[in-house]
């Protein structure tokens, strides 16, 4: 199935057998409502691409060739954000459905005068596409035609749009061919495309380990040309798109992509420099294991915080910065800081892992000290926390194998388990029903050592 002369594929509701049970049923009242106005209504992106893969998709999304205004009138429960490209979010209870109008991505040379889009008797001022001195996009902020908003998406297989108005599938890029293929190919001039986004390259690594896809060969090439590019990419958005693919499920696979790519040495310089290292005559093969075991608990339906997964994978190259600066005198928690502090400055420049997402991996490897401390002081404020588990599991999977560590964990968790609040009796149910029972008040015990915040005032 090719399409020609510019027309789109269309698979019609008989052909594709995609049921709307299957569909998010607040984006389809938002694709009826639309229609019921005289509005082109369209599911696209990565919904279509999962529900055609017998996949249960993240999200779904919603274009249309309502500007974000009408959007607005149409739904009371809309608002409208970003400055720079409006988008309408329909609220639910709870969810959000994002709904964009149709855009287009036209080169500068291309595009001399902005499409201005008549709004409500006013002529609203649309910034255009603009791109920097080595084609990166800046600015992509020009409504389109359905067609154009196909053609700027990434992948063809994230290009298929689903139409409310006769059920059918609308495919402008050879998207559903690729898709019983299984290949991730990008639109358009590969250079050109990640050129103009970077992040684009994470995300076929992403896509092709999710799926089980292969990335098509033009792509892969240019891909592997443009790897050392990555860093280009704003690091807070880079940071985003490693957690989505090393929390995919598939990160280990994504891990083998990274490094065949380029990808990995050019996101991770220095530590990529250490892992080619050997330490004490042993390669350094804990960050495929750790990413294995990480599979395996997403893949179990678990969840693994952001700050575990960087302990994890980053914990044993942390560990030996810090054995550096205890063999400089420092102590034990100095070093520990000092480890972290110089991770997070070689990785956040690239990589923006956020300040609260650093501190909890600090804490992570600070407080494995206190784990062998049993009880020591006040064990109950130390289960109380809210990383403990964190910290348990920690210490367990990188750990855990020696008798010693393995008592220990064994201790806290029969200590936690005596501390773990118990169920209500059976009856009771609702707080109201509780008998009402004079509360016991808590007397705060007074630092002595604290100034009364009143003195000297
Ligand atoms: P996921 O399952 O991760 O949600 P997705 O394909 O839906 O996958 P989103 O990040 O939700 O990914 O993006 C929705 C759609 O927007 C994509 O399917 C794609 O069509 C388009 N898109 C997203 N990021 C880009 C990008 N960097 N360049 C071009 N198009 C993009
Ligand atoms: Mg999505």
């Amino acid at each position: 199935m090719k399409k020609e002369n510019n027309c789109p594929v269309i698979i019609t509701r008989q052909d594709h057998g995609l049921s709307r049970k299957l569909m998010n049923p607040n984006a389809l009242r938002i694709l009826y409502r639309l229609k019921d106005n005289g509005f082109v209504g369209y599911l696209v992106g990565g919904c279509v691409r999962d529900l055609l893969l017998g996949r249960e998709p993240k999200d779904f999304d919603v274009v249309t060739n309502a500007t974000p205004g009408e959007v607005k009138r149409l739904f009371r429960n809309c608002r409208l954000v970003g400055r720079r490209f409006r988008l309408a979010h329909i609220h639910f209870q709870d969810e959000i459905i994002e709904v964009a109008t149709f855009r287009s991505q036209v080169s500068n040379e291309q595009q001399p005068e902005p499409k201005v889009v008549q709004e409500a008797g006013h002529r609203q001022r649309h910034p255009r596409m603009m791109k920097d001195d080595d084609g990166m996009i800046l600015r992509d902020n020009v409504y389109g035609t359905p067609e154009e908003d196909a053609l700027r998406r990434d992948f063809t297989v994230n290009s298929l749009s689903y139409n409310i108005a006769d059920f059918s599938i609308i495919d402008y890029t050879g998207g559903l061919d690729d898709l019983n293929a299984g290949i991730i190919r990008i639109i358009g001039d590969p250079d050109v495309r990640f050129q103009e986004d970077p992040v684009r390259m994470l995300r076929a690594v992403r896509f092709a380990a999710q799926l089980g896809f292969t990335i098509e060969e033009k792509t892969r090439m240019a891909l592997v040309a443009a790897a050392d590019t990555i860093a280009r990419s704003a690091p807070p958005r880079l940071y985003d798109e490693l957690l989505k693919l090393l929390l995919s499920g598939e990160g280990a696979k994504c891990y083998d992509l990274l490094r065949q790519t380029g990808l990995f040495q050019a996101l991770f310089p220095d530590f990529s420099s250490w892992l080619a290292a050997e330490s004490e005559g042993f390669p350094h093969t804990r960050f495929g294991e750790m990413l294995g075991y990480v599979d395996s608990r997403i893949q179990q339906g678990d969840k693994v915080s952001p700050p575990l997964l960087l302990a994890l994978l980053f914990g044993q190259y942390i560990d030996e910065k810090a054995e550096r600066f205890r063999r400089q005198g420092a102590p034990w928690q100095q070093s520990v800081d000092a480890s972290v502090a110089e991770f997070l400055g070689e990785t956040c420049p690239i990589i923006m892992i956020a300040n609260r997402v650093g501190i909890a991996l600090r804490d992570i490897i600070s407080q494995q000290m206190r784990l062998k401390k049993i009880p020591g002081r006040r064990p109950e404020t130390f289960i109380a926390r809210h990383d403990f588990n964190d910290i348990i599991e920690y210490c367990r999977i990188t750990r855990g194998d020696k008798k010693d560590v393995a008592k220990q964990l064994d201790w806290w968790a029969a200590q936690a388990k005596q501390q773990a609040p118990l169920p209500p009796p059976s009856g009771l149910t609702k707080e109201s029903e509780a008998p009402q029972g004079k509360k016991k008040r808590r007397r705060r015990r007074r630092n002595p050592n604290a100034k009364s915040r009143t003195e000297g005032v």
